[in-house]
């Protein structure tokens, strides 16, 4: 009667704890194949102003189709391959592909600039500003076209640590994102003494509803305000509606981006998005929003 009881108590939740775990050691098994296999690609999403809409950086973000698996999505897969430490790896190899991309960019002509997420457990790494610089040295890419996106998690852990990290690769050219800021594990304190260049501030800022009080989204303009008083540059992420977009820039942040002005999108279409703004720059017309 005992087990029966258990078992009814028990086995369903097991069974999901069980092909959770399961679906976590496929995908760290197969990851460990992904680069050879030629299975990851990274798509490109536009940084524009957000008066213009025109764009002038992109993020680099990683896409993992896979045979069986189909397509999994990164907030799925990064997490093991960062528990797993093959985020290194596979972080070497989105910084070699952006760079690769932008070189290209750069050499037809377009005053563009990349920008790369990298995980806390690449930045650990001792000799990660190194490497860094020997990637845009390799690309002949200047590093003040590089932006890397570190994220509010990795401030969680040693801030001392993180500081002389980070302060290690902004040595080498490169400019530094506070990424998600927002988002939940911020603090204001911190964040004057970490030396960053642009703060990203998160969806879920952005996507704050009209306020009670009638003053539309009072948390980006706080953002905003404290960014700009740091002489910090701020991207207003995850903007998707024309209110949305209205309100970032009443607030006076110049650059955002979101599925309002684009998804991210192979580079091949990402050039033709510079090429577009270019040729259209003297009539400002808008780069239309893309489908994921
Ligand atoms: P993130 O760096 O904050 O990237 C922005 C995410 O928001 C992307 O999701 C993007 O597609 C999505 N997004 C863009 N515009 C909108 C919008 O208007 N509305 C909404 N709701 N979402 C929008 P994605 O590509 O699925 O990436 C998720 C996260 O995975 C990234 O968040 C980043 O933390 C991580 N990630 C992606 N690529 C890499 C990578 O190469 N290396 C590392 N370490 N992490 C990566
Ligand atoms: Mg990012
Ligand atoms: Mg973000
Ligand atoms: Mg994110």
């Amino acid at each position: 009667a005992a087990k029966q009881r258990g078992k009814n108590r028990v086995e369903p939740y097991d069974a999901r704890y069980d092909s959770s775990l399961r679906r976590r050691s496929i995908l760290e098994h197969e990851l460990r194949g992904a680069i050879g296999r030629d299975e990851f690609r990274l798509v490109f999403q536009p940084v524009v102003t957000v008066p213009t809409m025109r764009p002038v950086g992109g993020e680099a973000l990683l896409r993992w189709r896979h045979p069986e698996l189909g397509a999994v999505r990164p907030d799925e897969f990064i997490p093991v391959a960062e528990e797993s430490g093959q985020i290194c790896e596979i972080g070497a190899w989105v910084l070699d592909q952006a760079c690769r991309q932008l070189a290209g960019w750069l050499a037809a002509g377009h005053d563009v600039w990349v920008s790369v997420n990298v995980s806390p457990r690449e930045l650990h790494n001792a000799d990660y500003a190194e490497r860094v610089a020997e990637v845009l040295r390799r690309h002949e890419v200047p590093p003040q076209r590089i932006v890397l996106e570190v994220t509010e998690h990795a401030v969680a852990t040693d801030l001392a640590e993180l500081i002389r990290r980070l302060t290690a690769l902004r040595e080498t050219g490169v400019r530094i994102a506070l990424d998600d800021f927002g988002a939940g594990y911020s603090s204001l304190g911190q964040l004057r003494n970490l030396p960053v260049d642009i703060l990203k501030i998160d969806h879920a800022l952005v996507a704050e509803p009209e306020s009670r009080t009638g003053t539309a989204a009072p948390l980006v303009d706080v953002v905003v305000r404290l960014g700009h008083r740091l002489g910090l540059e701020v991207i207003a992420e995850g903007i998707g509606t024309p209110g949305q977009r209205a309100v970032v820039e009443e607030a006076g942040c110049r650059l955002g981006q979101g599925s309002l002005f684009g998804w991210g999108v192979p580079p091949e279409h990402f050039e033709a998005q510079l090429r577009t703004a270019s040729s259209s720059a003297a009539r400002l017309v808008p780069v239309p929003p893309r489908q994921r």
